[in-house]
């Protein structure tokens, strides 16, 4: 992802708006792009600080808030990942009990000399 892509995903990122490999790779960008990475602190203290003045809660840790959010993005991530895995070993699994079946079915068939 060059910084320009990434720079037009900040905000859809602060609005919780990317897709899951929209988001991967902003990450990605982010966590060795320093510039960006500024760009993306930048936005989401002028979102977060909003927010703030809308709801008026104080003091309010920024640099973590970001951090936090961050952390939320990779555990969804992580999350998408293990329901992809979980996915693909329920689908191997129901086929190799479709084929164990048939073959059970066969050898019934076969020792009571159906065939
Ligand atoms: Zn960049």
């Amino acid at each position: 992802m060059t910084c320009k892509e990434a720079e037009s995903l900040v905000m859809p990122y602060i609005k919780n708006e990317l897709t899951d490999e929209e988001l991967f790779e902003f990450l990605e960008h982010i966590e060795h792009c320093p510039e960006c990475r500024e760009e993306l602190e930048i936005y989401f203290t002028v979102d977060v600080g909003i927010r703030q003045l809308d709801s008026e809660t104080g003091n309010y840790n920024i640099k973590g808030a970001l951090e936090t959010a961050i952390e939320q993005s990779r555990e969804r991530l992580e999350a998408a990942r293990l329901v992809k895995i979980v996915r693909y070993a329920v689908s191997t699994l129901s086929v190799m009990a479709l084929i164990i079946t048939v073959l059970l079915q066969c050898r019934i068939w076969l020792q009571s000399g159906l065939i």
